[in-house]
C-alpha cells in the first residue's frame, strides 16, 4: 500500500460538520450585543429566552444540592431516578401519556434531546418532513443524522400550520419522520386538537415516526391548550419521541436541562449515545429541574401572564404598520409577522428586497434587533421575541413604526 499524501498538505476538516451553518439567531444576537457594547441603545427582540430570573426556590434547591456529596459524583447517564419520576408525572399531567421512568433520558437542554431523537430514528437517506417556518436547529440536527430535511411550508394565510394534505403531498417512500412543534418557535402557532389529531392519525397510518417538541407547551394564551399529539392520538405513542425541558417555562435557559420521552427501544439507543457523548447532566442542574417540576407553579404562571400582556401589546403595535400582517400567536413568546408588504421598495434610500436586508436596515436605522425569516425558512418574515421588558418592548415598536411611516 502506498502512502502518497505530501507532508505539506493540511489535513481536511469533516465535510459533514463543515456544512453546518452557524445559528442565525445567535448571530443576530451577537451583532446586537456588539452594538450595545459600543454604547448604542439597541433594543433586541432576537433572543429566544425569558428575561426573568429563575424562581428563588429553584435556585435554593441547587444551593442545597451543592452540600450533598452524592452530587459530586457520576450518576446514571439517562438521569437521576427521582427526576425521571418527576418527568414521568409531568408527561402524564401535561401530555396525557403514561410512561415508565425507563422511557426517559434527561439531556443537556432540549437541544440535546432534539439531536439524540434524530440520531435514534434516522438512517442515511431518510426524508424527514419539517414544517416551515422551523426552528433553525432542526435541519442541522437532521443532516447530522444523515437524513434529508423536506420542508413543508405554511404561510401566514394558514396561520403557519401545515395540513395533512400538504404532508401527504410531500411524503415519499423515503419519508420516515415528521417533526411536530406546537406551540412553534418561530411562529407561536398552536395546532388545534382536531388538527393535531388529523396529523397524528396520518403519521400512524403511514408508519412515520413523530418527533414532537413540546418545550413551549406551558406557554399558551387565551385559554388555548397545546394538546400533545400522543394525547390526541394514543396509538401514536409507540412511534413518537417527545422533547421537552425546563428552559422556557421556568426561565432556566442557562441551567441546561431537557429530556426526551419515547418507546423503550428508541430511548435505549439514545441513552447509549449519551453515555458516550456527555454522560449524566450536571447533578446540581438536575436537582434544580426537580424542584421546578415538583415545587409551586405560581411563579411560572406569573411569567406566563406577563408574556401574555406583552404578546397582546406587540401584536397590536405590529399591526399598526402598513405592509405588515401578523397572525395572532397563541403560544411560546414569539410574533412572526409577514413583512412581504415592506419588500421591493426603498426605505431610507436603500432598496430592500429580502427580509434579511430588512432586518439589517432595522438594526442600522432603528437600532432594533429582529431575526429575519431566512433563519427559519423562506424570506418575507421576521421573528420578534417578546420576552423583554414592557417599556423596551413599547419603545422598540415606536421605532419600527417611525421607520416605516409612509
Ligand atoms: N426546542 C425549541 C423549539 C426551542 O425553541 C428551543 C430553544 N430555543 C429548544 C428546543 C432548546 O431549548 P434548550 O436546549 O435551551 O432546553
Amino acid at each position: 500500500m502506498t502512502k502518497s499524501a505530501p507532508l505539506s498538505r493540511k489535513p481536511s476538516l469533516s465535510t459533514k460538520l463543515s456544512a453546518i451553518a452557524e445559528s442565525a439567531t445567535l448571530k443576530v444576537d451577537a451583532k446586537a450585543k456588539a452594538l450595545k457594547a459600543e454604547g448604542r441603545p439597541v433594543i433586541s427582540y432576537a433572543a429566544g429566552e425569558p428575561d426573568f430570573s429563575t424562581p428563588q426556590f429553584i435556585v435554593d434547591a441547587a444551593a442545597e444540592a451543592l452540600t450533598e456529596p452524592a452530587n459530586f459524583r457520576y450518576t446514571p447517564a439517562p438521569g437521576l431516578p427521582v427526576l425521571r419520576e418527576a418527568i414521568a408525572a409531568k408527561t402524564l399531567r401535561d401530555s396525557g401519556l403514561e410512561v415508565d421512568p425507563s422511557q426517559i433520558v434527561v439531556t443537556n437542554g432540549g437541544k440535546q434531546a432534539v439531536y439524540q431523537a434524530f440520531q435514534a430514528v434516522v438512517n442515511p437517506g431518510d426524508e424527514v418532513l419539517l414544517p416551515a417556518p422551523y426552528w433553525t436547529t432542526y435541519p442541522e440536527a437532521i443532516a447530522l443524522a444523515d437524513g434529508t430535511p423536506v420542508e413543508v411550508f405554511a404561510g401566514a394565510d394558514q396561520e403557519y400550520k401545515v395540513t395533512v394534505a400538504q404532508l401527504e403531498a410531500a411524503r415519499t417512500d423515503k419519508t420516515t419522520v415528521l417533526v411536530f412543534v406546537s406551540p412553534s418557535n418561530p411562529t407561536g402557532a398552536v395546532y388545534t386538537p382536531e388538527e393535531t389529531r388529523a396529523i397524528g392519525q396520518w403519521a400512524v397510518e403511514h408508519g412515520i415516526w413523530i418527533i414532537t417538541d413540546e418545550i413551549y407547551q406551558n406557554l399558551v394564551y387565551e385559554g388555548t391548550k397545546a394538546v400533545s399529539i400522543v394525547e390526541a392520538v394514543p396509538e401514536a405513542a409507540g412511534q413518537t419521541i417527545l422533547v421537552n425541558g425546563v428552559a422556557k417555562t421556568y426561565a432556566m435557559t442557562g441551567w441546561r436541562v431537557g429530556w426526551m420521552v419515547g418507546p423503550k427501544d428508541a430511548v435505549k439507543v439514545a441513552a447509549n449515545l449519551q453515555s458516550h457523548l456527555t454522560s449524566n447532566v450536571n447533578n446540581i442542574a438536575q436537582r434544580a429541574a426537580l424542584a421546578a417540576l415538583t415545587g409551586p407553579q405560581d411563579e411560572a404562571e406569573q411569567m406566563r401572564v406577563a408574556f401574555d400582556r406583552r404578546r397582546r401589546l406587540i401584536v397590536a403595535e405590529l399591526a399598526k404598520i402598513d405592509g405588515v400582517t401578523v397572525p395572532n400567536p397563541l403560544g411560546a413568546f414569539y410574533a412572526y409577522p409577514d413583512v412581504r408588504g415592506l419588500l421591493g421598495r426603498e426605505w431610507r434610500g436603500k432598496r430592500i428586497e429580502t427580509s434579511l436586508e430588512l432586518a439589517d436596515l432595522i438594526l442600522d436605522e432603528a437600532e432594533v434587533a429582529v431575526v429575519p425569516g431566512e433563519a427559519f425558512g423562506p424570506s418575507g418574515y421576521l421573528r420578534l421575541s417578546y420576552a423583554l421588558g414592557d417599556d423596551q418592548l413599547r419603545e422598540g415598536m415606536q421605532r419600527l413604526q417611525q421607520l416605516f411611516a409612509q
